[in-house]
């Protein structure tokens, strides 16, 4: 009697504030949702696998799905270009799966701006001073990139009124599970949106 049309779901913050911990715990609790797998032109991580992790692809290859529009959205981040290949998404949405897209602030601009549709939340930290020390303990930038990175997390954090959603991720595991389940609370009630729904009423 009903269908539901698929969502695209869009989880963006700064850089630090743990979006990639909080899309892990809400696709345990989702299992049905599709992650899109982004194209990056930086090199993989110890542990990350082409494919599964992302598309690792050369700077020229990333220029010809930009030339080709076959990228939703594009950015460069922090100097490397990341992208969603746009025939993923098409596919799932049109088979009416819901599709979750974890990607920094330029690019959820670009995605908020072309699908109205979207369903976009950005991720918070519960005080600038705390994103200085998540950005600072993981040992993966110097204090020089800890800086700017804070300097774009305060522009980002500006843009915050252009998503339809806002969660903080709090400090520890439970803060960590609590923001999860807001996510999760947003995702159900979207999937429950009447503009999402088509009805077939029958014939008398
Ligand atoms: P990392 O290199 O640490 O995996 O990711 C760096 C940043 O790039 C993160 O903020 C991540 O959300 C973002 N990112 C990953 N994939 C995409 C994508 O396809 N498009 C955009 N715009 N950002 C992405």
């Amino acid at each position: 009697m009903f269908s539901s049309k698929g969502m695209l779901l869009v989880i963006s913050g700064p850089s630090g504030v743990g979006k990639g911990t909080l899309v892990r715990m809400l696709r345990e609790m989702d299992p049905e949702l599709k992650l899109s797998v982004s194209v990056t032109t930086r090199g993989p991580r110890e542990n990350e696998q082409d494919g599964k992790d992302y598309f690792f692809i050369s700077r020229e290859e990333f220029e010809t799905m930009v030339g080709q529009g076959r990228l939703l959205e594009h950015a460069c981040v922090h100097g490397n270009y990341y992208g969603t290949p746009r025939d993923y998404v098409d596919r799932m949405i049109g088979e009416g799966k819901n599709v979750l897209l974890e990607i920094d602030p330029q690019g959820a601009k670009q995605v908020i701006e072309n699908q109205q549709d979207c369903v976009s939340v950005f991720i918070l930290p519960p005080s600038w001073k705390e994103l200085k020390e998540r950005l600072t303990g993981r040992h993966t930038e110097n204090p020089e990139q800890v800086e700017i990175r804070l300097r774009n997390a305060r522009e980002e954090v500006k843009t915050l009124r252009m998503y339809r959603y806002a969660v903080t991720n709090m400090n520890g595991e439970e803060g960590k599970q609590a923001a999860a389940e807001a996510l999760y609370a947003i995702l159900k009630a979207e999937r429950s949106s009447t503009a999402r729904l088509s009805v077939e009423i029958p014939e008398e």
